[in-house]
């Protein structure tokens, strides 16, 4: 694997928002999503240990956890979303969703954005943008222009919409005319991997319509804003006002442990086994769905929706404030615990300075990282226990970083 930064963080353990290195030094931790409570969050690690030692199978077997773990999720959907397969990561549950979507339609035809990733299996690393795979993108998969602040598809914030949409339609057409056709348009409801562009409610809505008009599925890849962590909403589909057919989960779902998820109406389930006769040795095992469930109360005992909106808020505020002292933070944007802010240097976006102040925050303390087409916004998406001091800490390193590094 490639590592975080020039120097990398040699961890040893952590708790709540905070990250230790073996020689005892502290971090702050603005970076993972995944241990979305907290670091080694008691009631999690107690759930994963009580199950562990009562039983731990797999899904040919009915079990309470799972079936509890399906009905509490589902419960979270305010649309007809209410069948659930359970899988280990978002790579799973993204080709699971995929094929689904084949299944329904008959078709094979994927749209996706042109700066995103999805994960790595065969099918879905097809949809990656960072690295041409080998042979080429192939002939079914088609790669839109992705929404962005700074610059924006079609040239202004104002025409975006109906650019992007554009695209799709355009998409559409050449799917159909080489006769693959549209079996789904694929995409992260936040655009997270694409920079996390500020889009307004109903930004979907025109290109959603050109793929159902053409018999497509609509799957909102909620890896990343899922489970409250974008503070309005629990969903990142319902931030943007839309009603996906298939809704794939993970990173956060288990706080650490290795759980995802792909949900989706009765009838596209059927479809799908139907087709494929899906089985997952370790996808929904007891101790999985423990964790899972353990997650999905902590998020509602310790309000960590509204925590996220609240503290996400404030954090937002600091960093537009720091923004007003260094020239070369040219956006600060969010929603939630998932925010950031966005450098140019002399008309160009500042890559390699970014890259600096990566490092300057690490050593710092500070944990984030970056993100978007060239890599120079950094990224801020903490563990949603994040409070107001980590807040202030966060915006006072930044600020003692950029003077350092500028
Ligand atoms: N979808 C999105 C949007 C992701 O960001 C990622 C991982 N970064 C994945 C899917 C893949 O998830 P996993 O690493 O659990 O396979």
């Amino acid at each position: 694997m490639t590592t975080f930064y020039r120097q990398p963080v040699h961890v040893a353990r952590g708790e709540g928002v905070w990250l230790w290195d073996t020689d005892g030094r502290r971090y702050l931790d603005c970076y993972n999503n995944v241990p979305h409570v907290g670091h080694c969050h008691p009631r999690v690690v107690e759930a994963i240990a009580g199950q562990a030692a009562t039983l731990n199978t797999h899904t040919r077997y009915v079990h309470d956890a799972i079936l509890d773990y399906g009905e509490a999720l589902t419960a979270k959907f305010d649309h007809d979303l209410d069948s659930m397969v359970m899988v280990c990561s978002g790579s799973e549950a993204n080709d699971v969703a995929l094929r689904m979507a084949q299944a329904v339609t008959g078709k094979t035809g994927i749209i996706g954005t042109d700066n995103t990733y999805h994960g790595n299996t065969t099918a879905v690393s097809q949809l990656n943008s960072s690295k041409t795979p080998i042979g080429g993108y192939l002939d079914h998969v088609r790669q839109v222009p992705a929404p962005d602040n700074m610059q924006p598809v079609g040239g202004s914030c104002a025409g975006q919409v109906e650019a992007f949409a554009k695209g799709v339609e355009q998409a559409i057409a050449e799917l159909e005319a080489s006769g693959h056709g549209v079996s789904t348009l694929i995409v992260c409801p936040y655009f997270a991997n694409e920079g996390f562009p500020t889009l307004e409610r109903g930004f979907l809505d025109r290109a959603i319509a050109a793929v159902r008009k053409a018999g497509g599925l609509i799957i909102a890849d909620e890896v990343q804003p899922g489970f409250g962590r974008i503070g309005s909403h629990w969903w990142g589909h319902e931030k943007l006002g839309f009603a996906p057919d298939i809704v794939t989960l993970g990173k956060p779902m288990g706080n650490g442990h290795p759980v995802a998820a792909v949900v989706t109406r009765p009838d596209i389930l059927t479809a799908f086994q139907e087709q494929f006769k899906y089985f997952n040795t370790f996808g929904g095992n007891p101790v999985s769905a423990a964790a899972a469930m353990a997650v999905l109360q902590v998020i509602e005992d310790e309000n960590l929706v509204q925590n996220a909106a609240d503290v996400g808020a404030y954090a937002v505020d600091l960093l537009r404030q720091v923004q007003v002292q260094h020239d070369v933070i040219a956006d600060v944007r969010g929603s939630g615990l998932f925010f950031g802010a966005e450098l140019w240097q002399d008309g160009a976006p500042a890559t390699e300075l970014c890259a600096e102040m990566v490092d300057a925050m690490r050593e710092r303390g500070v944990l984030l990282h970056s993100v978007g087409r060239h890599e120079n916004t950094l990224k801020v998406r903490p563990p949603c226990v994040f409070s107001r001091a980590n807040a202030d800490q966060l915006a006072e390193t930044l600020d003692a970083a950029m003077r350092a590094v500028t």
